[in-house]
């Protein structure tokens, strides 16, 4: 790594809300929380730290080079330090602009630049594109062919499920008797691609408790792999599009089964709050979004019965369940109404799995550590199904529980275990 220039002459143009930064009184509260520095036992992979430098770049104390980019590309941008601050600090504001700044003014290597620009910007947000890019890792499965590739390949090949379905979903679907209500999903771009099953039991599920639901086929990436990557500008471009769509499909709440993706589009009224034209459209949008599992407990439908099965269930907080929105009792009390006695709490539950959107790729060997925590964890609890609320966490846990060898522990979507348990239910 190239030293950094002690100083930097001139500060950058204006790229951190500094009075939210202030708002850190240096307390080390969040340090505990945070998954980098559990891992690394360094300030600078700390929230604390990450403030600090993010503040010296703004001053122009510090250059814009390796130093600060290392650090703050190392934070997963999972939010637990938020959850825990005594001071209100809006760390994942800071980080956004950060990471946006970054991105403008700071050269990345040629990979960094592909992983970065063309896979996660140009494929990973458009269904069928990705569904295309699937297919040569989708042949590489089918063959065996995995141990022919080199470790970061079989790495990163390991995150893609050995089957993966994908089927468009019905633009609406009415209620069987009286409607309760009508409520817009949210059918995402890895959810449409890799999970389009799970997507069918949230369907399932909505329209069992008693509501048309409506798949506006119109709508695109809400904007996380974009806003989480540094470039506002296209997270703002995705926003407008989702908003117009859902305004015309004249819903009353927009369910989610994504935390990731909840959490952005709860964000939308933050995002465009400076654009005049859309910045009440947005707030607007955002007041209806609901995540599956809380709007499911609001309902308050008895829409799952508990089973005999006697194997241990556990809970995984995806952080932008847990800590972005904040969400951990909704979740936990639909899990409990099905598995009973045999739920077991996950120790460290709320630490991220190091999934974080697309940080697996750009950050293999930290997400690889916590991976690894996290399976350590998930058999400690002896459980033999861990239920979990977010694509990337279910991709990262299978993953870490097939490479320590614990085939027979599954990893579930919290909409296809409540379907699966009513449909259960149902047949008894
Ligand atoms: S808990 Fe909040 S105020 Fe305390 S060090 Fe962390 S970010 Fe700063
Ligand atoms: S967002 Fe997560 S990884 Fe980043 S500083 Fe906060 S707790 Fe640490």
């Amino acid at each position: 790594m190239k030293p950094d220039p002690p100083t930097n002459t001139a500060a950058p143009a204006r790229f951190l809300d500094y009075d939210k930064s202030l708002a850190c009184i240096h307390c080390g509260l969040c340090l505990s929380s945070c998954p980098t520095y559990l891992e690394t036992g360094n300030e600078n992979d700390s929230p604390r730290g990450r403030i600090y430098l993010m503040r010296a770049v703004q001053d122009g104390r510090l250059a814009l080079g390796q130093t600060a980019v290392r650090h703050v590309d190392l934070c997963l941008g999972c939010r637990a330090c938020e959850a825990v601050c005594p001071s209100g600090v809006q760390y994942g504001e800071l980080l956004e602009s950060t990471r946006d700044h970054i991105e403008r003014h700071h050269e990345r290597s040629p990979w960094q630049q592909f992983l970065r620009r063309w896979l996660i910007e140009k494929v990973f947000p458009y269904p069928e594109r990705m569904d295309l890019a699937l297919m040569p890792a989708r042949w590489v499965k089918q063959f065996g062919m995995e141990r022919l590739l080199p470790t970061f390949a079989r790495d990163a090949l390991s995150l893609i499920p050995d089957e993966t379905t994908s089927a468009p979903l019905p633009a609406m679907v009415k209620a069987g008797g009286e409607s309760r209500g009508r409520v817009g999903f949210v059918s995402g771009c890895v959810m449409s691609v890799m999970f389009a099953e799970t997507n069918a039991s949230t369907m399932r599920l909505i329209h069992r408790a008693g509501f048309d639901v409506v798949t506006p086929p119109g709508q695109g990436c809400c904007g996380a792999l974009f806003a989480h990557g540094g470039n506002l500008e296209e997270a703002r471009a995705a926003a407008r599009r989702n908003i117009a769509v859902f305004e015309q499909a004249q819903v009353d709440t927009i369910v989610i089964n994504a935390a990731g993706c909840g959490s952005m589009l709860k964000e939308y009224g933050h995002l465009l709050r400076d654009d005049p034209a859309w910045a009440e459209r947005a707030r607007r949008f955002s007041s209806k979004v609901r995540d599956l599992t809380e709007w499911l407990a609001a309902v308050g439908e008895p829409i799952v019965r508990g089973t005999n099965c006697s194997a241990k269930v556990t809970y995984h907080d995806a952080c932008h369940l847990a800590h972005a929105q904040p969400i951990e009792k909704a979740p936990r009390t639909l899990v409990r109404a099905v598995a009973g006695e045999t739920f077991v709490e996950l120790p460290e539950s709320n630490v991220c799995c190091g999934s974080a959107g697309s940080y697996n790729l750009t950050e293999p060997e930290m997400a690889a550590r916590l991976q690894q925590r996290k399976t350590d964890n998930i058999l400690k609890t002896g459980a033999k199904t861990v239920v979990t609320t977010n694509p990337g966490c279910l991709l990262q846990m299978r993953a870490g529980l097939k490479k320590s060898g614990a085939h027979d522990v599954e990893v579930v979507h919290i909409a296809d275990y409540l379907d699966r348990e009513a449909r259960r239910a149902n047949d008894d």
